[in-house]
């Protein structure tokens, strides 16, 4: 039987960089998944960026980036989704489209997991989904291992649910690269070559 495991991959994408798309393939390699699917956030509800770029372009962006990858995918869910996102909405639309026997895996870096989980519907969401927490080396996991103790009655129900994974330090981030083009420095090889392109064609974050 085909293995069954999918990774999401969520985020704003303002705008999608190396630092994503590295987590995305060691959670791919690392959890045996099938594919991975990058959903950009359509309204973040609890996020007020002065640079947000349209949800077109995020989208674009992300196509763009993940292209040349065959397990890597983009889903217009939260996109096309009318109101703002809530985890759990989009849960539940991926548990419609590919059923009960999918495993799903939220693929989030260490800081975004405890956003997620600490924000509403925690109990639905982990009932639905396992996380990969993505960790840098050296990375201080005490709060997610509180994070586990509280949600889970047991460290084995924990363990089966929420998982670390070690990536290569990328001291990589969107609001990085935000604030380099507004100060026209350069974006090279933080972003693949085609973002970089579209970024500077459509004048995206150069606002102040
Ligand atoms: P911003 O600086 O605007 O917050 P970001 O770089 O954190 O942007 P997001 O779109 O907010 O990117 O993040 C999407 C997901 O990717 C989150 O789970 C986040 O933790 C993770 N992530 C972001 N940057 C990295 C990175 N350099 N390495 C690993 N994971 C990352
Ligand atoms: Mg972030």
């Amino acid at each position: 039987m085909e293995n069954n495991k999918i990774g999401i991959m969520g985020g704003t994408f303002n705008p999608i960089h190396h630092g994503h798309l590295v987590t995305a393939q060691e959670a791919l390699d690392q959890f045996g998944l099938t594919r991975v699917i990058f959903i950009p956030t359509g309204d973040p509800p609890h996020k007020i960026e002065d640079l947000l770029a349209d949800a077109e372009d995020r989208y674009l962006m992300t196509e763009i980036a993940t292209s040349s990858n065959n397990n890597f995918f983009v889903s217009r869910i939260e996109i096309d989704r009318k109101g703002k996102s809530y985890t759990i909405d989009t849960v539940k639309e991926l548990r419609q489209i590919y059923g009960m026997e999918m495993e799903l895996f939220f693929i989030t870096g260490a800081d975004a997991i405890l956003e997620i989980l600490s924000w509403k519907d925690t109990d639905e969401i982990v009932a639905l989904a396992k996380f990969i927490a993505a960790t840098r080396p050296g990375y201080d996991i005490s709060k997610i291992k509180s994070l586990k103790s509280t949600l889970f009655r047991s460290r084995e129900e924990a363990d089966k649910k929420i998982f670390l994974m070690e990536i290569p330090a990328l001291a990589i981030s969107s609001t990085d690269i935000r604030k380099r083009i507004k100060n026209c420095r350069s974006i090279n090889y933080l972003v693949p070559e085609g973002v970089n392109n579209y970024i500077l064609k459509h004048g995206l974050y150069k606002k102040t």
